[in-house]
């Protein structure tokens, strides 16, 4: 299947999607709370979308019982909000999205509730930062393959992190999951050119340890095989039709962080 690409009119309200889907993980990065419950975060997830005239795409998708997935330390993604508790020292890795007329939005954060670890502090980011590199190696004219390639080297340039490999980022439009799968890993210079109209969702997830998971018996939790701690960063981004990139899901467009690698950020969606 050929690669989404989109107008200007219909990236303006992927840009509206991507928002409220920031918006949404910047309010839950404030709500997380030692002794809070995890699908506590779901319901002011669930609210502020709706709120936002926005509706959950993780909700339903393959029977998943949530608006956002939450999960706890060695587990790395796909964590199914209930009624467990948060303690001190947990890393939440939090993962949103949202449609808003038909176009969709993707997006995580991972964040360390009370009090920190430096070693965890330290993962989260490089992960983070290593979504920022990818994104900026995934500009106009590169091969796809170019942003798995920045983000590994980056990763492998901070210490021993097990990147996972059976998970990595997608095309998103229309669908929360399109093609081409972008995978977090791997030589540059190969794959389709990245070229305007086109949006994909970055989403590095690491471990302190081995890439090797399994899903737990929910069927969905994604954890390390080694118990180690994991983090999980997204954000959605297009090349608008100037050929500049430009952060959907970033409340300032990417701006900052993207300035910070040399990158500059389109003007036509802000
Ligand atoms: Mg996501
Ligand atoms: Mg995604």
């Amino acid at each position: 299947m050929a690669i989404q690409i989109k107008t200007l009119e219909e990236l303006k309200v992927m840009r509206r999607a991507g928002l409220l889907v920031g918006q949404t993980l910047e309010l839950l990065r404030s709500s997380v709370k030692v002794g809070m419950r995890t699908d506590a975060l779901d319901a002011i997830a669930a609210a502020n979308i709706k709120r936002g005239g926005g509706t959950s795409n993780f909700n339903g998708y393959h029977g998943f019982k949530g608006t956002i997935c939450v999960s706890l330390n060695d587990e790395i993604v796909h964590g199914i909000p209930r009624d467990r508790v948060i303690e001190d020292g947990d890393i939440v890795s939090l993962d949103c999205g949202a449609i808003i007329d038909g176009w969709h939005g993707d997006a995580a954060i991972s964040v360390i509730a009370g009090t920190v670890d430096l070693a965890d502090q330290k993962l989260l980011d490089v992960c983070e930062e290593s979504m920022w590199r990818g994104i900026a190696a995934g500009a106009s004219g590169a091969r796809l393959s170019n942003i798995g390639h920045a983000i590994e080297q980056y990763v492998k340039s901070q210490g021993k992190y097990g990147i996972l490999q059976e998970y990595g980022g997608h095309g998103i439009g229309t669908e929360m999951h399109m093609e081409p799968h972008v995978i977090n890993f791997g030589k540059a210079g190969f794959g389709p050119e990245i070229v305007p109209g086109m949006a994909l969702a970055i989403e590095p997830m690491i471990t302190r340890g081995t890439h090797k998971t399994h899903v737990l018996e929910d069927d969905w939790t994604v954890v390390s095989n080694d118990k180690s701690h994991g983090a999980h960063f997204e954000n959605t981004y297009c090349i608008a039709p100037d050929g500049k990139p430009f952060v959907l899901t970033a409340i300032d467009g990417g701006l900052e962080r993207l300035k910070s690698l040399r990158i500059e950020v389109s003007d036509l969606l802000i």
